[in-house]
């Protein structure tokens, strides 16, 4: 039997019961029209019963919303005049807003996107220089509760969690960008083939939301991106780690970031509640791992502070027999950042170290420095407006 018990369902629901205290407001805009995109299947069948219509309506505006990308009900040329209008007059089919679009010189592509509410979050688009493709790293959160402290979103306090419209609307607002919908003639270019939940928050605070985003972005007559397309990045939430594995299915990524319980405990706070013993042993249980299918193990490479050839060594004791591998991340600074990126050389020797192991330890290049689009550079002016809000 695993030395480490599970953590019991009293402590998911915990979390997951505080983490609906800071859900969006509701999603009905100020003319009472309510947005179709971010509703599961079903709900989308409750609001068109709602007004008279049959069950294949819902399989209809499932195409058009999330296959074709629609946003007027005008060009959904399946759907009669009078229903297309019938449907304007109660629902939209929303998007965030991109009050801010930059694109830096290697590419990449960042969004400050503004909610209903006028909150704001930021979206990643990351071209892969190898392949026609590339990855969109997502938002979970407004700010984020945890406090790294070598993260840039750690310094915002939570303002509040993405709602499943705002989560799924950030990818198709970035597919709207590249003009990644199918074309007339049938064509679909795939440029945004990649999920990467790496953005501003912590998604396992947001699970609900999270959860409720991706199962409608894996659905196969939408989105479509099958579970291995999609990464969810945690610093650690060891008790939604299980049920993420099994309700998702997605790949795993996890913040390490240092080999001691003292080292972790400063720089990743929440090591102090699920210190690493209890986290390695989640990965282990992580369902669907595999050699063909590793967990993520991220690594920021802070010069002096964990970056020595004893801590490649147990970094290699701790995550032996796992089917994992290590992102080493070179630290990327922000205003008032307190570390330095480790050196070239020093990275290079970590990352022998681990590939000799035979373990891969791929040294990531940043992406997006120029405009504070690289990891953990992300942060918004929103805040929390009420200090006694809970
Ligand atoms: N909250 C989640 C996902 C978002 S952060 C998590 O912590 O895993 C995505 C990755 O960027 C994490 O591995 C995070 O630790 C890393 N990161 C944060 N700040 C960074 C920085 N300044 N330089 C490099 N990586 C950083
Ligand atoms: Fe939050 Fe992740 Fe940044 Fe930590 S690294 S503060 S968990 S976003």
């Amino acid at each position: 039997m695993n030395a480490i018990p599970d953590l019991t369902q009293g402590e998911r629901e915990r979390i997951l019961a505080k983490s609906a205290l800071f859900d969006p407001p509701d999603a009905a805009l100020a003319d009472g029209r309510r947005d179709l995109v971010g509703m599961t299947r079903e709900e989308l069948g409750v609001e068109l019963a709602a007004i008279g219509e049959k069950p294949f309506r819902v399989k209809q505006l499932w195409h058009w919303i999330y296959h074709q990308g629609a946003t007027d009900f005008a060009r959904m040329s399946s759907i009669a005049r009078p229903l297309q209008e019938k449907l304007a007059e109660r629902f939209v089919i929303g998007r965030p807003d991109p009050v801010v679009v930059q694109t830096s010189t290697d590419e990449t592509r960042k969004f400050l996107f503004r909610f209903r509410d006028g909150q704001e979050a930021e979206t990643v688009y990351i071209p892969d220089p190898q392949e026609d493709r590339g990855a969109v790293c997502i938002s979970s959160q407004v700010g984020c509760t945890l406090s790294c402290r070598f993260c840039h979103t750690g310094t915002q306090t939570l303002v509040r969690n993405l709602g499943a419209p705002e989560i799924v609307g950030q990818f198709m607002a970035a597919r709207d960008s590249y003009g990644e919908w199918p074309s007339p003639k049938g064509e679909t270019p795939r440029l945004l083939s990649t999920i990467v939940l790496m953005g501003m928050g912590e998604p396992l605070y947001n699970y609900a939301n999270v959860a409720k985003a991706m199962t409608i972005v894996m659905d196969g007559e939408g989105i479509g991106l099958s579970r291995r397309r999609i990464t969810l990045s945690t610093s650690g939430v060891v008790p939604m780690m299980d049920r993420a594995g099994a309700e998702l299915g997605v790949n795993l990524a996890v913040s390490l970031h240092a080999v001691t319980n003292e080292l972790r405990d400063e720089l990743v706070p929440l090591n102090r509640k699920y210190p690493i013993e209890e986290l390695i042993a989640a990965c282990k249980r992580y369902p669907g791992s595999s050699n063909a299918r590793r967990i993520t193990f991220e690594y920021v490479m802070l010069k002096g502070i964990n970056d020595t050839d004893a801590d490649a060594r147990e970094l290699i004791r701790l995550i032996a027999g796992l089917p994992a591998k290590v992102n080493l991340i070179p630290f990327n600074p922000w205003p008032g950042s307190r570390y330095e990126t480790s050196t070239p050389a020093a990275v290079s020797r970590f990352a022998r170290i681990v590939n000799d192991a035979g373990i891969s330890a791929p040294v990531r290049t940043p992406r997006g420095r120029d405009i504070s689009a690289a990891c953990g550079q992300l942060k918004t002016e929103s805040r929390r407006e009420r200090a006694n809000a809970p």
